[in-house]
């Protein structure tokens, strides 16, 4: 199977890359699609089994591990496990497609430590830790506790930013989206247009 690209973007929870990885999937000369994860936690509101997630039980994703089907996989807050199927990857490349990742900072940098040819590992900073709070306030899908938990990993993460290829600064959504756009461009080797 010839490989394609592997196009990363990792951020704290609530830095805006679901919304930048979204934007750069309606680009159709990009030629990308979306690595669907596996995950532990519950779905949320719209989201859809095999669409946003794969949701599958802690006995399901503990056998996976077991017989080494990820190509990462983490307990990313307490009791939610998220990872990445090898057969994924495979899915993805086998349709001649690059793959675009909307995963955690570890699990990003994991990814590109296994394939350094092939991944561009972009990191999205949010304006402040402030400024990430009212967002994930503002989103309404987390309770405090959690909301608390997701901030006090943001700054752990943010410590993580130099170790990616580049960083892209989410102060203004529509400039993050173009910047997003003409980095994926130059490296999949398409022109580069304004979006
Ligand atoms: P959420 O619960 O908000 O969908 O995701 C929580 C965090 O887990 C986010 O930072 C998300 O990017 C990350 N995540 C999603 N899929 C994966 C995965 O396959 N592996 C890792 N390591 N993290 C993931």
């Amino acid at each position: 199977m010839s490989k394609g690209k592997l196009i990363i973007f990792s951020a704290p929870s609530g830095s805006g890359k679901t919304t930048i990885v979204k934007h750069l999937l309606q680009h159709p000369e990009l030629n990308l699609e979306f690595s669907i994860s596996a995950t532990t936690r519950e779905a949320r509101g719209e989201e859809k089994d095999g669409v946003n997630y794969y949701f599958l039980s802690l006995d399901t994703f503990k056998q996976h591990i077991k017989n080494g089907d990820f190509v990462e996989w983490e307990e990313v807050y307490r009791d939610n496990f998220y990872g990445t199927l090898k057969t994924e990857v495979e899915r993805i490349w086998a349709k001649g497609k690059n793959v675009i990742f909307d995963i955690d900072v570890a699990g990003g940098l994991r990814i590109k430590r296994k394939f350094p040819e092939e991944t561009l590992a972009v990191f999205v900073k949010p304006p402040s830790i402030d400024e990430l709070k009212i967002r994930l306030k503002k989103r309404k899908t987390e309770s405090e506790d959690k909301i608390n938990m997701r901030i006090a990993k943001a700054s752990v993460e943010l410590a993580t930013a130099p170790q990616f290829d580049t960083i892209i600064k989410n102060y203004d959504l529509n400039t993050a989206k173009q910047e997003a756009y003409d980095l994926v461009a130059d490296f999949t080797g398409i022109k580069k247009g304004n979006q």
